[in-house]
Parts: C-alpha cells; structure tokens; sequence
C-alpha cells in the first residue's frame, strides 16, 4: 500500500453528469432500500482510479494481468450479520457516488473486504450513521473524506488518507506480512493480506533477487572477473531500486528488500560471498 493523492485530480465528468441527478436524489430519500446504480459510480470512474492507482490494486498493490474493481471504502450496504454487529450495522448509503468513497481493487481483497468497515475500538459509538444531522439537513462533513476519518477512526488503512504505510506493516522473509499496529493488524486480515496468491507474488520477487545475484556469484567463482562481479551485482541492486517506485507493483514490500537487503537477500546467498556482496550494497546504497 503506497499514499495516493486524489486532489491531484478532478472528480470525472461522468459522475458529475445532469443525468444522474434524479438518481442521486433517490438515493437520499430511498437510503438502504436504493437500487445503487453501478453504471453511474463504476463506468465512470474506473479509467480515473485505475490511471491514478497506477494500474495496481489501492491494498494488495497486486499489477499484473486483472482489471480492477471499484470498492466502496465505506460500504453502501449494512452488514447483515449479528453475530458481529461492530463491524458495520447501518452502511453508507449516501457516499454510494461519492468521488472520495471509491478505491480500486483487485476482485479477491474486494470480495475479502465485502462490507466489513470495523473501527478503532470496534465500537459504533463513532459510527456516521446518515447523511444527515438532527433535523433531517444534508451535511457535508458527513461526504468528506478527512473528517469522517477523524470521527469514525476507520480500523482500515486507506491509501488517500493514511500515511507511512511502513509502520504500519513489515514482512518476513517467507512471503507473510505482519500488521504493527491495530490499523495494520486488521488491514490484512480484513482484506488476506497472507492469501497464497500473494505470499506467493512475495517470495517469487525475493527468489528472483537472490537467483540473479547466485548467477553473478557463480560467474565470479569460475573467472574471478571483480569489475564484472560488481556490474552484475549492481544491475540486481539498481533493480531493486526501481521497484520501490510508487508506480511499482509490491513497491512497499521492495521499499522493506531494499533497506533490509541483508535479511531478504543476503541471507540467502552462498555464506563466503555474504560479506562481500553486502558491502558492494551498502556501497551503491551510499552513493
Ligand atoms: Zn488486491
């Protein structure tokens, strides 16, 4: 998960379109019984979500070959179950075409989320309950984003509101991904975050690292080249490197290889050539 900013951004036109008006004005008077028309909040804003997530799920930061889902972060529709009523008894019906409400997703941490919103506590003290204030008035706060981040103390990270995505998680070195604070905790978990698919994606990346540096290593012991060593070594590093871009798939996760290269990497590299290998890192890290 990286930071997003959506204010670098218009609401698209499509969304905004006089054609929704009406259907809009339904969904405040219909609330939980409002048919929520997908054309209106997926359609149109699917290109502008997938363009400024680049291409990545907004949790998993998963890329490759999938399209994209548009999630309510908070959801439209209460979650019936009664058993655990703390997760989100009432739903946001009104934020259902709301810009700053829609984060894309790949299908299994959406399916995952369905409409689970716990929050700091999870207690529904907090809980915005309605699009409304006492006396029955459209509210503002009650659509923004920051504020209702502040009032509720959502347990689930947000890429366009959260930041430092690093204290939040760390991972080890076999693909599992551990939450260090509550809002961490409760992301993966929420969304399974330690699903196959992704341990998987994880350590495949990992082992790539370790299998081209291995292959440089190999070079090396048979014709004790050092400038070719070096230059072998460095184009994995520089690689590493690039990956920790925001625009990056798993970019958070190579953001961790990258500054603990000797616990994801060089562990796993023949114990005599370690030394070695860590010290050109740390050489080409300082420059
Ligand atoms: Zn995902």
């Amino acid at each position: 998960m990286v930071p997003i900013n959506k204010t670098s951004i218009g609401v698209p036109t499509g969304l905004n379109d006089p054609k929704w008006n009406a259907l809009k004005a339904t969904l405040l008077t219909e609330q939980h019984a409002h048919n929520v028309e997908s054309k209106c909040y997926r359609d149109t804003t699917i290109n502008a979500l997938t363009l400024l997530y680049k291409d990545k799920c907004a949790i998993c930061e998963r890329k490759r070959g999938m399209e994209l889902q548009v999630d309510h972060y908070r959801p439209k529709k209460p979650r019936n179950n009664t058993t655990n009523t703390q997760y989100n008894q009432s739903g946001y019906y009104w934020l259902a075409y709301t810009w700053s409400n829609l984060i894309p997703l790949c299908s299994k941490c959406n399916n995952n989320k369905s409409n689970k919103f716990p929050l700091v506590g999870w207690t529904n003290t907090n809980r915005v309950l309605s699009h409304a204030d006492v006396s029955g008035a459209t509210v503002a706060n009650h659509y923004s984003l920051a504020w209702l981040h502040q009032q509720e103390q959502p347990l689930l990270l947000h890429p366009e509101q959260d930041r430092q995505f690093e204290a939040h998680f760390s991972f080890n070195n076999d693909g599992f991904i551990e939450g260090r604070t509550p809002q961490g905790i409760e992301t993966i978990q929420t969304y399974k975050l330690n699903r196959n698919d992704l341990r998987r994606e994880r350590i495949k990346i990992q082992q790539n690292y370790v299998t081209a540096i291995n292959a440089a290593i190999d070079e090396y012991s048979t014709n004790g080249n050092e400038s070719e060593f070096r230059g072998a070594l460095i184009a994995t590093f520089r690689r590493i490197k690039k990956n920790m871009h925001q625009s990056e798939a798993h970019s958070l996760y190579h953001f961790y290889i990258y500054r603990y290269f000797d616990y994801y990497i060089n562990s796993f590299l023949p114990l005599g050539l370690r030394p070695k290998t860590l010290q050109y890192f740390n050489q080409f890290k300082a420059r």
